[in-house]
């Protein structure tokens, strides 16, 4: 069984940036199960498993574009720590919902400098190119009702 969009497939993968560090893999955990061709995992990681099979492994670049976009300088700003009403103990790292005139963006902090707070709305994989290994685990149809959710049900995915 070829994958083609409307199958439900497992895969296991590495995923490494430019540099050759090791960013997240699938390894010592069960497979990552998905809905091909409904935008569940990034494009240019979904184009390339086109009409694989179980078994089959391989490599793949993908470019920002196709990733996590490019970066979005406008979406890193100072903010005065005053504006984080209600937080007190603001560190790096942490993550806020902005709410903005294009709905709320998930935004983290990624520089404090006295009551100055910098934070950023970019993908923290925007503008990486992306190298994945994986193999191919698992393809089956997907059941009406995943396709109606736009994702799987069971094992690896929602439940309810
Ligand atoms: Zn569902």
């Amino acid at each position: 069984m070829n994958i083609q969009d409307g199958m439900v497939v497992g895969m296991h993968y590495t995923l490494k940036n430019y540099a050759g560090d090791t960013l997240d893999t699938s390894k010592g955990q069960d497979p990552m199960v998905f809905l091909y061709g409904f935008g569940n995992i990034i494009e240019g990681l979904e184009k390339a498993m086109a009409g694989k099979a179980v078994g089959d492994a391989f490599h793949v670049t993908v470019e920002p574009e196709d990733g996590y976009g490019v970066r979005d300088d406008a979406l890193q700003q100072s903010i005065a720590r005053r504006d984080f009403e209600g937080i007190d103990d603001i560190q790096v790292g942490m993550r806020f919902q902005a709410e903005t005139e294009d709905g709320p963006i998930p935004i983290r902090v990624v520089a404090i400098e006295d009551d100055k707070i910098t934070v950023d709305g970019n993908h923290e994989l925007a503008g990486e190119r992306l190298h994945f290994s994986v193999s191919i685990e698992s393809v089956r149809e997907a059941e009406a009702e995943e396709i109606q959710h736009g994702h799987v049900h069971g094992p690896g995915g929602h439940h309810h």
